[in-house]
């Protein structure tokens, strides 16, 4: 039987007050290239389905998405009018808890990862440009494509053996970071100038984080072979 991952998905919502699941078709792709059966989880109204949910699958993809709110881990929001998405947030929340107390296999990804890191207790950079003395772009404005910068990988980390790499052009599409890295997690892979670009956990189950977006370059034998460690992983412990 085909590896399983559950893959949370964002909101989007209209004008006129209509909401909809929203999923880059990119996280889907990459996991079918892997030969895995990704299965996208709703936004529950329910949260005691979330473990009738999880129970279908054998790994978790924490998914990309807008920014999680300053509030989760104790800071002021540095910009009021920025829009952040609580419903979202806590649905994430309940699934990586759940998740976590199983010891299931957890991939995040970008908003994932920052996600990952709060839940565990570390903090974020709200907002780069304004924080971190940086030349490198992390992100873009939305009308021109993804950023790129370097990064370095720890030798024998769990996102080197993924990658098989060192150093790799990674695409960046994040204005927020990780700022304190939570206790149970250690830095596995960063940028330049310092940001956090990768994580390990350091207890529980397998656990990894990636600031970059490999679902956007599933072309590249790297990026690819990232998604497809995460499943032969989460195949292995099913
Ligand atoms: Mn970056």
């Amino acid at each position: 039987m085909k590896v399983r991952i559950g893959v949370s998905c964002g909101i989007t919502y209209t004008k006129r007050g209509a909401a909809f699941n929203h999923l880059d078709i990119g996280y889907t792709k990459s996991l079918l290239a892997s030969e895995a059966l990704p299965l996208v989880m709703p936004v529950l109204q329910d949260p005691t389905l979330v473990d009738k949910v999880l129970d279908q699958v054998d790994g978790l993809l924490l998914s990309g998405g807008v920014d999680l709110s300053p509030l989760l881990y104790g800071e002021h929001l540095m910009d009021a009018s920025h829009r952040y998405d609580k419903r979202r947030d806590a649905n994430d929340l309940l699934f990586y808890r759940a998740a976590r107390k199983r010891g299931m296999p957890i991939l995040g990804i970008c908003r994932g990862h920052q996600l990952i890191n709060i839940a565990e207790g570390g903090t974020l950079y709200q907002d780069i440009p304004s924080q971190v003395d940086t030349k490198i772009l992390h992100s873009a404005s939305p009308e021109q494509q993804d950023m790129e910068h370097m990064i370095s990988i720890t030798p024998g980390s769990e996102l080197f053996q993924a990658l098989g790499t060192e150093e790799l052009l990674v695409n960046s599409v994040h204005h927020q970071a990780v700022k304190d890295l939570a206790d149970t997690l250690k830095a596995n892979a960063t940028a330049p100038d310092g940001i956090i670009e990768g994580f390990e956990g350091t207890q529980g189950g397998w656990l990894l984080g990636v600031q970059f977006h490999p679902e956007r370059l599933s072309d590249q034998s790297e990026f690819q072979g990232l998604m497809k460690y995460f499943v032969e992983v989460a195949g292995r412990e099913k």
